[in-house]
């Protein structure tokens, strides 16, 4: 009555299948980092019933692990969405909407002052394939409801616009593309969900999408890109879905896992960028190379009374911004004389993106980048700072410095 015993299997195999088991109940901090291309079943049954768009189980690492799902939960969270894609970047999570809703014939519509990138997907393929864009006046509701045609079908806001810092009246600009019918998808980085709650704009609606590169304030760090599309429709997360699937975009485990790390602290990271901006752009404003500050939490700025309705009761009424504004440097001062305040900068770095704990300049050229007058800016040289999280009297010593090196009295 011996029992046949198994084979002994050799070591090679136990290297891949050895029947250990850690013991359940681990608990720690930080959430386990599942790594995975290949999802297994138990058996053939669960392997065909399963549908990759659930997110009851799982099916393939591009369709979601447990890390993916925790971050995407924590990120509805914070934006007061419902569902939510991970992405390989913030320009991924752009592209991501236009593609899964646009095709031949329609058209999308952006502000002037939208992320560079954005317009130039317009511009390159979502053109060639036949969808057209008209950029509208971020800071004008007629405008924008002038352009709205039979054709359109996505309409981008973005608030505040990049570089310039315009804030538009998210709340009309949203209802106009509502009445039309037009779906209104929000590029949300500047407010991060901590500056105003995307989803609900004040009267208990709001956009329909909220694309967040969280390459800058979730992850914080400067090393890490990827991006976020939430939705609070599951109609219209899983038309996203099947594009994200059928377009491959995944992310890896390891910077879900970096971006995870930051989250519990985006929010005092956030105010601490915020207090130190607008210090230094306050401070900015007293300096007779600048002719004009840019950002909406200082009065007169361009949008200021609309980033005030929106954003104003937020931190106790001192109101919520992010770390970045832009000044306009006198038009006397030559390009070269612009490059070398840029260049004479020791904590400021020369450096594009945002959100990470050092400070960062970029110069722009406006004109280069708008398509439609500006009257409400000044003639002058556009720069954009970041202010990461140095102390903030190095940063001015810095700035004074530089001013004073590069920019003679005029
Ligand atoms: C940085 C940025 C993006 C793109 O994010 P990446 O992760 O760098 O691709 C999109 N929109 C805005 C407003 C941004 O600032």
């Amino acid at each position: 009555m011996n029992e046949p015993q198994p084979t002994p299997r050799q070591p090679l195999t136990e290297l891949i299948h050895h029947p250990y088991q850690p013991p359940p109940g681990f608990q720690a901090p930080q959430p386990a980092v599942h790594k995975a291309s290949t999802v297994v079943f138990a058996n053939t049954a669960a392997m065909r019933s399963r549908d990759w768009r659930s997110r009851q189980g799982y099916t393939y690492g591009l369709h979601g692990t447990p890390t993916t799902f925790t971050l995407e939960e924590r990120l509805c969270h914070l934006e007061g969405g419902l569902q939510c894609l991970l992405v390989p970047s913030g320009l991924a999570a752009l592209a991501n909407v236009a593609l899964a809703l646009l095709k031949t014939g329609d058209e999308v519509l952006m502000p002037d002052n939208a992320y560079g990138p954005n317009k130039a997907l317009a511009e390159g393929e979502l053109a060639r394939w036949g969808i057209t864009h008209q950029w509208y006046d971020p800071l004008s509701v007629d405008d924008l409801a002038r352009r709205l045609g039979p054709r359109t079908r996505l309409v981008w806001l973005e608030a505040p616009g990049s570089v310039t810092m315009e804030f538009p009246d998210l709340p009309a600009l949203t209802r106009v593309c509502r009445e039309h019918g037009a779906l209104v998808a929000l590029d949300n980085t500047w407010g991060a969900g901590l500056a105003f709650n995307p989803f609900d704009l004040g009267e208990g609606w709001g956009v329909d999408i909220s694309a967040h590169a969280l390459t800058k304030y979730p992850s914080g760090g400067g090393d890490v890109l990827m991006g976020s599309v939430i939705t609070r429709d599951e109609a219209l997360h899983l038309r996203l879905k099947g594009c994200h699937m059928r377009l491959g975009l995944g992310v890896g485990a390891n910077d879900v896992e970096t971006v995870l790390r930051s989250l519990p602290s985006i929010a005092l990271r956030y105010r601490a960028h915020d207090q130190a901006a607008r210090t230094l752009a306050r401070w900015l404003q007293q300096r007779s190379e600048v002719v004009q500050v840019l950002h909406p939490a200082l009065p007169g700025a361009p949008g200021h009374a609309h980033w005030q309705a929106l954003c104003g009761h937020v931190e106790g009424g001192t109101g919520a911004a992010a770390g970045l504004f832009s000044v306009l440097l006198d038009p006397r001062y030559s390009p070269a004389q612009v490059d070398a305040f840029c260049d004479a900068l020791q904590l400021f770095k020369l450096g594009y993106s945002w959100g990470g704990p050092i400070s960062l300049v970029v110069p722009y050229d406006l004109a280069s980048m708008r398509q439609q007058p500006t009257p409400h800016l000044q003639p002058g040289h556009l720069v954009r700072f970041s202010v990461g999280l140095e102390a903030v009297a190095d940063l001015q010593a810095d700035l004074a410095q530089a001013l004073a090196h590069a920019l003679p009295a005029l």
